[in-house]
């Protein structure tokens, strides 16, 4: 749409509030439509009166309405719900991996993070903090549904959504005054999170403003179960209001040094014009832009209407750090599998595999590669994370702590059957590896997992 210019929006943007607002999106936003208000008029009267054509003469007099809608403590609240006799009735309950395991914290829930447990860190150092806190591992197959679930549900709310993260979307209501009756964003929001409670059990808190960036701020102040809604017009007193590290982005090492320079406070900045902070902060022509626009509340970014594309990812922390190359590549050849099979079991396909390696000094080191052509066989794409393994292994070898493999840049082909499904695969992959999977799949559907391994795996399971 921004291609097209200012002249041709208004029209777009008529064109939408007709087709999206007033005859598309429905469902809930819907039901608010159809139930009788004593007060104002029905939206599809205001189609033709004043308010509704004042988009189309005076566009910078559209306020933006956006929300963040974040689901609280999501990945305790999924392993609360799907298993109410454990999980669900521990209050300290970290959801990462066992208490035995080396993996890192995924999520906690705030009563264990009253203890100083934190996302990222290790579960041994969480237990330290918090040793009676039950541990689980992450039920990531559910929460993506959940996930998916919740999106569902927000878009009978809102025009556009944007997923940012598994647990997080931008919705865009810019324009649903009149479907919403006038009422107060804060109303609205208390109606989509009503909605997706009664749905799906699970919480979430909403901020809002007029723009991304005071919407992520506002949700951080309402968690967990609220809604904090920025008044237009309020932005700058609202950034005023916080701190420098609540300002998305701005990391400690930014923070440190625009603080050796005597910013420390949002206050502090707020002082300056951008060319200003360039000379006193030390900083380039587009950090002080940019900076200046955050502590103003400034963000013109759209809510871009799209899926998170997770990709599908799988790892192991080694119980042991690993020594040996043979025993990493032994490893990583499992998890291929687990991901190819998963992979197709969803009726997808990949056009990137990316290797990563944690060393046992916790240093992180990831290779990719993207394909011409999506691909589905545990051939190819083992031979692919093979090679990314050696390079990684080649450029620093040390014992590791952790294998992982992602793949990504996940479609579903638009096809009937399964064979035009594999047709638009990669030329690296033949017809041949492609069939030879599906039978592999079928043998796994009916004997399991471990009744067809690669050659690798099963020569490291016999020594
Ligand atoms: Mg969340």
């Amino acid at each position: 749409m921004l291609f097209l210019g200012w002249s041709v929006f208004p029209l777009v943007l008529l064109y939408w509030l007709e087709n999206v607002i007033v005859g598309g999106f429905n469902g809930a936003a819907a039901e608010v439509r159809r139930r009788p208000h004593p007060l104002t008029p029905s939206p599809l009267r205001e189609r033709g009166n004043k308010r509704c054509c004042s988009f189309s003469f005076g566009i910078s007099s559209v306020v933006r309405r956006i929300l963040l809608a974040d689901a609280d403590a999501f990945y305790v609240a999924v392993a609360r719900a799907i298993d109410p006799e454990g999980a669900g009735r521990a209050p300290l309950l970290i959801v990462g991996g066992s208490r035995e395991s080396r993996g890192v914290v995924c999520s906690a829930s705030y009563e264990t993070r009253a203890f100083g447990v934190r996302s990222a860190m290790p579960i041994a150092r969480a237990l330290r903090l918090c040793p009676d806190a039950m541990c689980v591992p992450v039920p990531m197959k559910e929460c993506v549904k959940r996930s998916a679930e919740i999106r569902q549900l927000l878009h009978r709310f809102a025009p556009i959504v944007e997923g940012a993260s598994i647990d997080e979307w931008y919705l865009d209501l810019t324009g649903t005054e009149g479907v919403y009756h006038h009422e107060p964003l804060a109303a609205t929001a208390e109606r989509i999170r009503g909605g997706v409670r009664e749905a799906t059990g699970l919480t979430l808190s909403i901020g809002g403003g007029t723009n991304k960036l005071i919407a992520k701020m506002a949700v951080a102040r309402a968690k967990p179960d609220g809604v904090l809604i920025v008044e237009p017009g309020g932005e700058e007193a609202f950034v005023r209001s916080c701190t420098l590290a609540e300002i998305p982005l701005v990391g400690p090492k930014f923070q440190a040094r625009l603080a050796a320079r005597g910013l420390v406070t949002v206050e502090d900045v707020f002082l300056y014009d951008s060319a200003t902070l360039r000379r006193t902060g030390g900083l380039s022509a587009r950090e002080a832009t940019w900076l200046w626009n955050r502590v103003h509340g400034v963000d013109e970014a759209g809510v871009a209407h799209r899926e998170v594309n997770r990709g599908l990812s799988r790892d192991e922390t080694f119980a042991k750090d690993l020594h040996e190359d043979e025993d990493i590549e032994r490893e990583l050849l499992r998890l291929v599998t687990r991901a190819a099979g998963d992979l197709r079991g969803g009726g997808l396909t990949a056009r990137t595999v990316t290797v990563r390696l944690r060393d046992w000094d916790f240093r992180t080191r990831s290779a990719q590669r993207t394909m011409a052509e999506p691909v589905v066989s545990d051939r190819v794409i083992l031979r692919v994370a093979r090679e990314l393994l050696v390079t990684l292994r080649k450029a620093r070898r040390v014992p590791a702590r952790l294998v992982g493999v992602r793949l990504s840049g996940l479609a579903a082909p638009q096809a009937e059957d399964q064979f035009a499904f594999f047709r638009g695969a990669s030329p690296d992959e033949t017809e041949r590896d492609r069939g030879l999977a599906q039978a592999i799949d079928r043998v796994r559907g009916k004997f399991g997992q471990k009744s067809i391994v690669p050659g690798g795996i099963a020569e490291g399971e016999q020594r």
